[in-house]
């Protein structure tokens, strides 16, 4: 008899996982096989980490920290600085996609910094800096201008990353022990013992501060960046189905790298895989306005012995994705473009330039580059509008001709951008043909139309 029960269970929950699959497959309202969408995700840039400039390891035994493990190239990571962003986004405007746009990087924000600094009484104590301020140790002439023209000139779209990276009180717990790792924190290094596990969506953390938090670094965001993130990852890829609800609580509607997510408590193994298939699933199904986006293609290059062999694997998965009928997203870390060795940055610059290149070769296969924004609409209702620098980009997706309808407020801001004065506040409406793209300047919505 108990054999029965424990077979009927089993059957049953192999149903409630199959259906959970089936229904909670990913929908798309427009078909990825033609467009054949390319999208940039980045993570870590504002991140006042690993270490303020070259040398800062000098005579100081790291292995003794207890950091943790990272990866040889991440010990001398380092905040991006203006040249870094401009030599990216110059690069980037070399290139175009089908409709003549250039491609778009995707940089992921960490909004804060701790530093124990001097203060006017010589006593040293920890200060927090939200971007733009900076560490000044890490200081970076031009950083914000340069972001600002990359984003005007519509390669840089900055979405969200994270608030420090790590958990605050935890740093502030073992930074200052004597030795090594206090002497790492006077010279502004950002690990500390401990630091690979304290992660800032740590389980021991609360939801009530973590909102906090959040809700603090998305008023850093807008005062930055002039607009609100729509796409966000969690740091170290940590996280749970409440700070998904939090996310979402505050418009923050696409979820990066979903089948990367690590919970602790989904256990390992087996067990563990099934719940992150079962979450998965049972997110999609319950929250239809929620969108999950796989990073599909790995680009990595500064971490690999052979980086042209990681152009060669990146442009094969980017194909594979698009055979699969799917957007490519592809992944690639800051460390990539930003570090203490000129060398690294330049190998992260060429292999992209690489990448590009074959990509945008034949004319007749140009991809089509997107944001994460794009995609979330085209997947959702077929039609997306976008605000790229100075430029509106509207398409439709689907088959039939479609009303697209663009918030005055998003108008406004291609128009502020361009000195152009704002329109009034109510939706602007734009018809579109069958998989029609139109590419706007600000003065096509104008007082006079309306
Ligand atoms: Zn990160």
């Amino acid at each position: 008899m108990r054999g029965l029960l424990w077979a009927l269970l089993v059957l049953a929950l192999t149903g409630v996982l199959g259906l959970s699959l089936i229904l909670g497959k990913p929908t798309s309202a427009v078909d990825w096989r033609p467009l054949r969408a390319v999208a940039f995700e980045s993570d870590d840039w504002g991140l006042q980490g690993f270490i303020p400039a070259a040398g800062a390891w000098e005579g100081l035994d790291r292995a003794s920290m207890g950091c943790g493990s990272f990866p040889e190239v991440y010990w001398s990571s380092t905040l991006e600085d203006s040249t870094m962003v401009a030599d990216l986004c110059r690069l980037m405007n070399r290139f175009q996609g089908r409709e003549g746009l250039p491609p778009v990087f995707q940089p992921n924000y960490v909004m804060s910094g701790l530093g124990l600094i001097a203060l006017v009484d010589g006593k040293k104590s920890w200060h927090r800096f939200d971007l733009p301020d900076l560490d000044p140790r890490y200081s970076r002439p031009g950083l914000w201008q340069a972001v600002a023209d990359g984003i005007e000139s519509g390669v840089w779209w900055p979405e969200l990353h994270a608030t420090w990276h790590y958990d605050p009180l935890k740093r502030r717990e073992a930074a200052l022990q004597a030795g090594v790792p206090a002497a790492a924190t006077d010279r502004g290094i950002m690990l500390f013992p401990g630091s690979e596990r304290a992660r800032e969506l740590g389980n021991w953390r609360e939801l009530e501060e973590l909102t906090i938090e959040l809700d603090h670094s998305l008023a850093v965001f807008q005062g930055l960046f002039g607009r609100s993130p729509i796409s966000v990852i969690a740091p170290d890829y940590h996280w749970n189905r409440k700070h998904e609800e939090m996310w979402n609580s505050r418009g923050l509607k696409v979820i990066q790298a979903k089948k990367e997510q690590k919970n602790l408590a989904w256990g390992r193994g087996l067990r563990g895989r099934l719940a992150k298939i079962a979450d998965r699933s049972v997110g999609r199904l319950l929250h239809p306005g929620r969108v999950y986006l796989e990073r599909n293609c790995r680009f990595e290059p500064v971490q690999n012995q052979d980086p042209g062999a990681v152009v060669t694997a990146c442009l094969e998965e980017t194909r594979l994705a698009w055979d699969r009928a799917q957007p490519a997203i592809v992944e690639t870390h800051r460390v990539n473009f930003a570090h203490v060795h000129p060398a690294v940055v330049s190998i992260g610059l060429k292999c992209l330039a690489s990448y590009l290149e074959e990509l945008t070769r034949p004319a007749e296969l140009m991809p089509t580059f997107l944001t994460d924004w794009e995609i979330s609409q085209l997947q959702n209702r077929g039609t997306s509008w976008s605000v790229r620098g100075g430029r509106i980009v509207v398409r439709n997706g689907t088959r039939s001709a479609r009303l697209i309808t663009i918030p005055a407020e998003d108008l406004n801001l291609a128009r502020e951008r361009a000195g152009l004065g704002p329109v009034p506040n109510k939706p602007h409406l734009l018809a579109l043909k069958a998989g029609e793209t139109r590419i706007l300047a600000p003065k096509y919505f104008d007082f006079a139309r309306y």
